[in-house]
């Protein structure tokens, strides 16, 4: 399976993979899905919002479980953040048929449309329409680089535009999702531990800070005479690091734009967006707190004007907990599977997941395998075969343990 997906939608360039909702590549990454589900003798459905299920047994006889992920990439994407997840599952499905295991409920994997929201801007558009939580409204103005429209997008790709909105019937039929999914950090490498549960996806939000001074010549104003909204905002690039490492959290100023933006042009204007998460709400607000704080008083003493305002959010998602025990004593081998006391990591995470989208409507669970560098969104993102053939065992064991009892 991974030799087939291999080479779909990757640039010769870079290594990396290009992906993007409705483009070529997603099309062929979507047969090879279809490929893979009819080979296995599974019932392959399309949703209204271009999601594909793959079935085994009744969808309408209800409490099904659902695993999966997606196909999808960011820009020059890896290999791992997403695919492994689908992989696993059709893989996690063989080794059940292997072990002669016997379902007493419908079992679904599931290739979640537009995760990454690498081309119109917006996450998890695929599982956010289906759990009602992106309008139709909201999704038809959804724009790409090109101006190519999200509805004219999904025209082209086949799929009805019109046809897409919330889907409480089909969110209605599923029992448990458990998303498998390459980790997108150390944390499991510095325990030693080939695969996780997921405990929560951190709170997140995004801030742009407007820095306002006084445009002028680089050559002939007095540096006593500038007001040179560069300084203000150099110093709170280094308070974001240091309020973050004080909370134990993560604050990244990673996109900046400059006016005039001219080599021998003291700046005007310098506008920087701040990506910063933690583990609870109390820390997060710690932290950006702590960096507005402190970006006030380096614009107060440089003459600059500071306006800081919160462009997005979203609030922490607990996976329940009952599932995740339950995953947890499936997975804890060294007592019988007896107690839910864990011998399997329980971890956060700062990325979010079409998991994280539809723990409002159902019980949803992650898995993630060891991420030996963790790196992610890039070339480079890597999990060793054992480590995946491990993520599959467990997967299978979870599986086993929601949809065979
Ligand atoms: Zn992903």
């Amino acid at each position: 399976m991974w030799g087939e997906l291999e080479s779909i939608g990757r640039h010769a360039g870079s290594g990396g993979y290009r992906r993007f909702a409705w483009t070529g590549a997603d099309t062929d990454c979507r047969a090879w899905f279809r490929a893979q589900a009819e080979a296995r003798g599974l019932t392959l459905e399309l949703d209204r919002n271009g999601n594909q299920w793959a079935w085994l047994g009744d969808p309408a006889a209800g409490d099904a479980v659902v695993t999966g992920s997606h196909l999808d990439s960011v820009p020059d994407g890896g290999a791992f953040d997403g695919p492994l997840g689908v992989v696993s599952s059709f893989a996690a499905l063989d080794e059940l048929r292997g072990r002669n295991a016997r379902f007493t409920k419908p079992l679904a994997i599931v290739n979640f449309g537009d995760e990454e929201g690498a081309r119109f801007g917006l996450a998890c558009v695929g599982s956010r329409l289906t759990a009602g939580e992106l309008t139709v409204e909201q999704a038809h103005r959804l724009t790409d680089a090109d101006g190519i429209t999200l509805p004219q997008a999904m025209e082209a790709a086949g799929h009805d535009p019109d046809a897409i909105g919330a889907d409480p019937e089909r969110l209605g039929r599923i029992g448990a999702f458990v998303e498998l999914h390459v980790e997108q950090g150390r944390a499991l490498d510095l325990t030693g531990d080939r695969v996780g549960v997921a405990s929560a996806i951190w709170p997140h939000g995004r801030w742009r800070f407007d820095f306002r001074g006084e445009a002028n010549h680089a050559g002939t104003t007095r540096l006593m005479d500038r007001r040179d909204p560069m300084l203000s905002y150099a110093e709170t690039v280094l308070a974001a690091r240091r309020e973050a490492q004080l909370a134990g959290a993560v604050a990244t100023f990673g996109k900046i734009s400059v006016e005039p933006n001219g080599v021998n042009a003291i700046p005007s204007l310098v506008r920087g967006w701040l990506d910063s998460r933690a583990a609870d709400q109390a820390t997060l607000d710690t932290v950006v707190h702590g960096i507005e704080k402190a970006a006030r008083e380096y614009a107060d003493a440089h003459g600059i004007h500071l306006d800081v305002v919160r462009e997005s959010f979203t609030p922490v998602v607990e996976f329940e907990h009952a599932l995740r025990d339950e995953i947890a004593r499936l997975l804890g081998k060294e007592d019988g599977g007896k107690s839910a006391h864990l011998n399997v990591p329980v971890l956060g995470t700062g990325a979010g997941h079409d998991a994280g989208i539809l723990s409002g409507s159902i019980p949803t669970a992650m898995l993630f395998v060891r991420n030996p560098t963790g790196v992610s969104h890039s070339p480079a993102e890597y999990a060793a075969e054992d480590d995946c053939v491990a993520g599959v065992t467990a997967l299978a064991d979870v599986l086993e343990g929601l949809a065979c009892k």
